[in-house]
């Protein structure tokens, strides 16, 4: 199996490659297709695996074919990994039309996070707390979001952000698609799985 196959947008396939993805992971053959199905995910998965790609690549699909903006939210505990995503989101979006991003995340000035918010941008990569006040601030409309991927769970709940995960995905449709990636799944990565995912597929890399 190689990527040429999926079908995807031939920029998307140009991309894949300038980044060198020939093959897919493991992770990456199981979420893919789920993904693009628009199942809820439950993956355990850990750096290293790919699944950030796993996660980008339904994520950008969805978001390519979405006219409302922002339409994709992925949440993850720290501003250096929201960093990461964007830097592999933009590798694999270059060249595809309309596909913005933005990161709104702690630590960084608020003005021009929120500038670039307004330029019609479709994926948000953001940490809970800063797109909490955010969204209490009334400055960004959750309604068009149609897929949202809670990356690093257990970091999450590590860090003490589970109630403003909750918090923010409050403010999302509840027949989102949603993808929740974590390391580990102990008992409390379960009991947010039950809370945010209808029907979820696991998979494990
Ligand atoms: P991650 O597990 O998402 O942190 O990704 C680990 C590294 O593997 C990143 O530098 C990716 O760019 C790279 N990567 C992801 N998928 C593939 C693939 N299918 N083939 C080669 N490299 C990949």
């Amino acid at each position: 199996i190689d990527f040429e196959h999926c079908g995807f947008p031939e920029a998307l396939n140009h991309n894949m490659k300038t980044s060198g993805y020939e093959v897919p992971t493991p992770i990456q053959m199981q979420m893919i297709p789920l993904g693009l199905l628009g199942r809820d995910i439950l993956a355990s998965a850990d750096t290293g695996s790919g699944k950030t790609a796993a996660f980008l690549l339904p994520v950008i699909i969805r978001a390519l074919f979405e006219s409302k903006t922002p339409s994709a939210l992925i949440l993850t505990p720290t501003r250096e990994l929201a960093i990461q995503i964007e830097r592999q989101a933009k590798e694999l979006m270059s060249g595809l039309p309309r596909m913005k991003t933005v990161l709104l995340v702690g630590g960084l000035p608020l003005p021009p996070q929120l500038y670039r918010l307004r330029q019609h941008v479709k994926v948000i990569i953001a940490t809970p707390g800063r797109l909490l006040d955010i969204i209490k601030q009334n400055s960004v409309a959750l309604c068009g979001i149609k897929i949202v991927v809670v990356d690093e769970a257990d970091t999450m709940l590590k860090m003490g952000f589970q109630q403003q995960v909750l918090d923010v995905l409050e403010n999302v449709s509840s027949d989102c698609q949603t993808i929740l990636v974590s390391a580990t799944i102990p008992a409390s990565i379960e009991q947010l799985a039950n809370r945010l995912l209808h029907n979820p597929v696991r998979v494990v890399a």
